[in-house]
């Protein structure tokens, strides 16, 4: 490994702190694809340092279980490995602003602290989308961080009714944990047909059907006129004028990248920083991955922003490698997972509206199932519920079909 600059951290005071002499590497964002990053150019035998700011608290952990189990009660969610102890954490700390000096592309951050590395990796995620307008009374919860996770199991403890606005994967899952608990849930979706967005028309409604026979009452194609209570929430107004009773609300509807804080900078901002396949950003030795990066992906040939839990791990891959010098190929297809009334969710590859849904295995009205997406006779995506091995089986064969072009 060819030695290179340090880390340069200067202080607000100006003092200077080298902190390594081979090739140094500074990460904004303390999360999953911050923390996959680090582990990834340890395991690839990275000796440089690696400096990672986050501005939330707490050390790196993982966000699926916050709307799942976590909303009844602890589970370990701490993300952490040998890995994490080889590189300064700088928790509790914002990036403000890019720099690109002669030390290399850096940060500023809110304590007027400079960092600059030979590379830099932007991993600062997304936040939840609110609903502007609405005042802010208590009981009223938006759900991405722990803090939100803990707050929403507060209100839950002492709730009888729930209102979730929004029928996404998000939504879906904290209404089916509310309803476990004993929770009166009601969602509120303005999409006349949630999830056909996600899973197309034919696997959309579907998994939109799994709320009823939980006794979740799911309203679709009606927003939200106004909450009502004095300081803390005791209702829902929509705008068909339906009052529900609500002693908490979340609202689920969708997250926003967190780029703001670099829009002063040369970087190619558009719904997540902009990067070709190796999550090269548009300025040279600056990557983005994870939430907060739109991506080109070579299998569809357009750029994609995705808020999944593997994409983050996978750009976190790709970013390493060519970190290190040894581009790679992206050659998994998209997945996700959801878990919804004890049912396990998952989905792999790309569909469209368009496709035809085949089942291979149950259907509808079995327990378990897989459907596969197919384009001209050929798989695209697949989608499992309660089916995890076949799944796997055709989600492999799937990455082995995606045309990836050769030039
Ligand atoms: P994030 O996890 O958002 O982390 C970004 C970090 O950067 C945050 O700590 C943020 O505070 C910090 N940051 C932001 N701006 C700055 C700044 N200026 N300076 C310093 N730090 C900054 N995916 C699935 O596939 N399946 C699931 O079942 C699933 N469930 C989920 C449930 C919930 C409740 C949530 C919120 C997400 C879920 N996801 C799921 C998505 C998955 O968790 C995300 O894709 C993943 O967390 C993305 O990781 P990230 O590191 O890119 O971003």
């Amino acid at each position: 490994m060819s030695a290179a600059r340090s880390v340069v951290v200067m202080s607000a005071a100006r003092s200077v702190v080298v902190m390594s002499a081979a090739r140094s590497v500074v990460v904004v964002g303390a999360s999953l694809a911050g923390f996959s990053l680090v582990r990834t150019l340890r395991e690839h035998g990275h000796e440089g340092s690696i400096t990672v700011v986050g501005d939330e608290p707490h050390p790196p952990y993982d966000r699926p279980p916050l709307s799942k189990e976590f909303l009844r009660e602890d589970v370990d969610i701490a993300l952490s490995d040998e890995s994490a102890t080889e590189a300064s954490w700088l928790l509790g700390r914002r990036a403000v602003g890019i720099t690109t000096t002669a030390a290399g592309p850096g940060v500023t951050l809110d304590d007027g602290t400079q960092l600059a590395g030979d590379s830099l990796v932007l991993a600062t995620g997304a936040r939840a989308r609110t609903l502007p307008g609405l005042g802010s009374l208590r009981g009223v919860h938006t759900l991405r961080t722990v803090d939100d996770a803990h707050a929403i199991r507060h209100s839950l403890r002492t709730a009888r009714t729930l209102v979730v606005v929004g029928a996404g994967l998000i939504g879906s899952e904290i209404a089916s944990t509310a309803a476990a608990i004993g929770i009166a849930v009601t969602i509120v979706e303005l999409c006349p047909d949630p999830l056909t967005a996600v899973f197309g028309p034919h696997i959309g409604p579907l998994c939109a059907a799994m709320h009823d026979p939980h006794g979740v009452r799911l309203l679709t194609g009606v927003a939200i006129d106004r909450f009502l209570g004095d300081e803390h929430v005791n209702a829902v107004q929509l705008t068909d004028g339906t009052v529900l009773s609500a002693d908490a609300v979340v609202i689920g509807i969708g997250a926003v990248p967190n780029t703001e804080w670099a829009e002063d900078s040369d970087l190619h901002i558009d719904n997540g920083f902009v990067t070709d396949s190796q999550c090269r950003t548009s300025l040279p030795g600056i990557y983005a991955i994870g939430d907060c990066a739109r991506s080109y992906d070579e299998a569809t040939g357009v750029h994609h922003r995705s808020e999944h839990w593997t994409n983050a791990t996978v750009q976190a891959r790709i970013a390493a490698a060519a970190i290190l010098g040894a581009p790679q190929r992206p050659t998994a297809a998209p997945y996700f997972w959801s878990r919804q009334y004890g049912r396990m969710l998952q989905f792999a590859g790309n569909c469209r509206p368009t496709d035809e849904v085949r089942f291979v295995d149950g259907d509808p009205s079995t327990p378990s199932l897989t459907a596969l997406y197919e384009r001209d006779g050929a798989p695209v995506a697949v989608f499992a519920i309660d089916n995890p091995r076949l799944f796997t089986r055709y989600r492999k064969h799937i990455e082995r079909l995606t045309p990836i072009p050769t030039s």
